[in-house]
């Protein structure tokens, strides 16, 4: 990608209504935009770091359940009849001209447990599990610190739904659980398992957090293996309900995921039921699993930069090589170009073209924190490129047929 044609200007002005890292950094990157409290325009170099990150989400999602796709604007029945239509506070409520009322999804049990109801019919049909990754709204009273809390934002949320409770239990333990796990190691994220208040349902409900400073949260950290709990539910000096031990550390984290078993909470509102071996009829059983997509991208800048910018994990970069052609070497750095992308992909190229110095090249590659920084200037000897990692001191000129096998390594 030309960056001289690409929809994408840097700035040097901070937000002047949010002291956070995430929106200051990918607002100046050029990253996002913000269109109201809460909202933002995801701009094509934004919409790329997204996408990746959704993308990693849907294969690991794909493993263990099929997606779909649901509608933003709900009936209001349906909110009335799990009773949170007056329940949830933060739930959008439009009115249309011809006076029927609508819900903006906040999340979609009102939505995907009717649709069930067509697919389910015996315990031969269960379990099953689908998921989508879409644009909720919530009326939060309070949007701050950039993506970590939006009124629209993305969020992957997968149902299950299954004939008892062990099997309940099973999906959640053996297929729920180790998918997260796989989704946030490829994001690069620490994130800790965490027991939260599960409602009235179950004991607990799980969350994920990530040690962030700009995190709402508070949770506390066992000392020895890491198992974390969540304030509200947190007794001091209590045993880990994994290792037993009674240490704890407190921190701030932002939650990035969490997962409930629902058990008969939405299939009981929408009676959605099968039947089973002995030919009763039974209520099916559900859980619920969320994972908020914007607020991952947030939480990755709040936790990789540096006093110059973004440093992002390679697999969620918006390009994976960022090439800087100066002034004097234009022509070969244009070949450079195209021999790079041979090697790299058509597509994991931004090539910096602009008529600009070269010292406001070198600030945006920092800022905007593509892995790979490549120079091609009158200084680098022909048929040679420097190359310098964003978070490496520093940089090493190499022949450009050796470009592949050190950016590979
Ligand atoms: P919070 O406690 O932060 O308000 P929540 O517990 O209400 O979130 P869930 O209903 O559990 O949120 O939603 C699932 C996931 O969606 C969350 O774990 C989080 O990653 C993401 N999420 C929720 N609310 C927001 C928001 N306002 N902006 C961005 N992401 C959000
Ligand atoms: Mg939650």
């Amino acid at each position: 990608m030309r960056q001289s044609k690409y929809f994408l200007k840097t700035s040097k002005t901070t937000p002047s209504d949010d002291i956070s890292i995430n929106a200051k950094l990918l607002e100046q990157g050029g990253f996002v935009q913000k269109v109201l409290a809460g909202v933002y325009d995801f701009l094509p170099l934004g919409l790329r770091v997204l996408q990746k990150i959704e993308n990693i989400v849907r294969e690991e999602m794909d493993k263990i359940g099929n997606e779909m796709f649901m509608p933003v604007l709900h009936p209001k029945e349906n909110w009335e009849k799990t009773g949170r239509w007056q329940g949830l506070d933060v739930l959008f409520k439009v009115k249309s001209q011809h006076g029927n009322e609508y819900a903006l999804g906040p999340t979609h049990e009102e939505i995907v447990t009717p649709a069930a109801q067509s697919i389910v019919a015996s315990y031969k049909d269960l379990p099953l599990a689908v998921y989508q990754i879409q644009t909720k709204f919530r009326d939060e009273p309070r949007a701050k610190s950039g993506l970590l809390r939006g009124r629209e934002f993305r969020m992957k949320d997968l149902y299950s739904f299954h004939s008892s409770a062990e099997d309940l239990e099973e999906y959640y333990n053996k297929k729920a659980i180790p998918a997260y796990e796989a989704v946030y190691k490829r994001l690069g994220l620490n994130a800790l398992l965490t027991e939260a208040s599960g409602g009235t349902f179950s004991k607990y409900s799980h969350e994920y957090q990530v040690e962030t400073e700009n995190g709402e949260d508070t949770i506390y950290v066992c000392e020895k293996c890491n198992l974390s709990k969540n304030k509200e539910i947190y007794q001091e000096g209590a045993e880990c309900t994994n290792c037993g031990k009674t240490t704890w550390r407190e921190t701030k984290g932002s939650e990035v995921g969490n997962i409930f078993k629902l058990q008969d909470k939405y299939s009981k509102a929408f009676n959605l039921q099968f039947t089973d071996k002995d030919g009763s009829k039974k209520i099916v059983l559900m859980g619920c699993y969320g994972l908020g997509t914007t607020r991952v991208m947030g939480v990755i800048v709040e936790k990789f930069n540096d006093a110059k910018g973004i440093i992002w994990p390679e697999a969620v970069a918006p390009f994976k090589v960022h090439l800087l052609g100066l002034s004097g070497a234009e022509e070969r750095a244009a070949k450079v170009y195209k021999e790079v992308k041979n090697v790299f992909g058509e597509s994991e190229v931004l090539f910096d073209d602009r008529e600009v110095s070269a010292g406001v090249k070198f600030a945006d590659a920092d800022l905007i924190g593509i892995p790979y920084r490549l120079v091609v200037s009158p200084k680098v000897p022909e048929g040679q490129v420097e190359v310098k990692k964003r978070n490496a001191e520093k940089s090493e000129t190499v022949p450009i047929g050796n470009l592949a096998h050190i950016l590979k390594k």
